[in-house]
């Protein structure tokens, strides 16, 4: 008695040496590896019982798939991002000869938290059991594809924050933030007129945090993300003046002193959040920001291109092209972004061209166009690539 009570603690007490995901009879068995930060698994071996993909997107970085869930993990950073959210896991993925070994918490519990209709974890049995679409359609019922394409339209600044100011030396001043609130409602319109959802950040004169844009847009689920701005000339230029023209920029490195000029132009909004609303300054975010952009890069350069091409239809200013930087509104969208700088309000000429309710209205159909057939190609390119 006292013996057969003695062993059945003990095989209580004993961790668990695998982990298995099963789907009706389907069964897939892990081995868990001991580690100092705890137990950890080959994630994609839990397939085929379990949906899951995990590919390499980067050095040491990787994009782990589960139904409709895509998680970014990266090696030895003991969080997942999903979406705009940090989850943090019981420790840190590893790698192992080129693998990925993830926690055996995020199976037991960030997954079933993640997917619940499909997902519960047995910890006594050390499973995790898939339900069958049907089975979760009859819980939670899935939301039929969206057929109509959705965009999202971002006015530049708001509230306290004007951004620029112009024109040097003009006496009729121009406020960026009413400039591309106009704009920005005109671009909706000729969208909507064009059969397309439009959600824009906002439709007022209000503040809204450069860290909370990105979200809107990824909550609304939309295919791409348009941030309207104007530009300003450096006050340190020889003719700062006479600068003008039209730029639209995809999220990268910037590269030349005049992209970090506009990087920093355009960031300096955070200034106008308080602490509470922007995260943390740490290398993390931008690791994983950075992952789940490389996706959306060549997708950004290509819409980018389409709305500088649209805008030099219309626009008497210069072609100042394509360019790339680092703008926090845009690495928080995770979906093709671009932010448009549609003129300068530094110039005299082109602050007046930028007030005029019928050059705002000509700008908007010309990025509205712009968009249409960026969207079409993204369409074929998706077509083309299925088959
Ligand atoms: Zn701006």
């Amino acid at each position: 008695m006292i013996v057969t009570l003695l062993l059945g603690l003990q095989l209580a007490a004993a961790p668990p040496s695998v982990v298995s995901a099963r789907a009706g009879t389907t069964e897939s068995v892990v081995p868990l590896v001991e580690t100092s930060t705890g137990r950890v698994l080959r994630l994609d071996r839990l397939a085929p019982a379990l949906p899951v993909t995990v590919r390499a997107a980067g050095p040491g970085q990787f994009v782990a798939s589960v139904f409709d869930v895509t998680m970014f993990l990266s090696d030895q950073v003991p969080y997942a991002r999903v979406g705009t959210s940090l989850i943090p896991l019981g420790g840190p993925p590893m790698m192992d000869r080129g693998a990925l070994l993830v926690p055996l918490q995020l199976v037991a519990e960030v997954l079933p938290r993640l997917a619940p209709s499909r997902l519960t974890y047995d910890p006594v049995r050390s499973e995790l059991r898939v339900a069958s679409a049907s089975t979760a359609r009859a819980s939670a019922p899935v939301a039929p594809r969206r057929a109509k394409r959705r965009v999202v339209v971002d006015a530049g600044h708001g509230g306290p924050d004007n951004g620029m100011t112009g024109p040097i030396g003009g006496r009729n001043k121009i406020r960026e933030k009413d400039i591309t609130l106009a704009v920005s409602r005109e671009l909706a319109k000729s969208l909507r007129q064009r059969g397309v959802e439009v959600v824009m950040t906002r439709t007022r004169d209000t503040l809204i945090g450069l860290y909370d844009r990105g979200p809107i847009a990824n909550e609304s689920g939309a295919d791409l993300f348009l941030s309207i701005h104007v530009n300003a000339a450096n006050l340190r230029w020889r003719r700062p003046g006479d600068a003008r023209g039209f730029e639209t920029y995809f999220l990268a490195e910037a590269k030349t002193e005049d992209e970090r000029r506009v990087e920093r132009m355009e960031n300096e909004a955070v200034r106008f959040e308080t602490a509470a609303q922007a995260p943390k300054d740490d290398p993390l975010s931008f690791i994983i920001h950075d992952m789940a952009q490389n996706e959306h890069l060549r997708e950004s350069q290509e819409l980018a291109a389409a709305v500088q091409s649209g805008l030099s239809r219309v626009h008497p200013g210069p072609s100042r092209g394509v360019k790339q930087a680092g703008f926090v509104v845009l690495t928080t969208a995770f979906m093709p972004a671009v932010l448009v700088e549609i003129g300068f309000g530094t110039n005299a000429a082109e602050a007046r061209y930028l007030a005029s309710p019928t050059r705002q209205r000509e700008i908007a159909e010309a990025i509205a166009d712009a968009t249409m057939s960026y969207l079409e190609g993204y369409e074929r390119r998706l077509g083309s690539a299925g088959r």
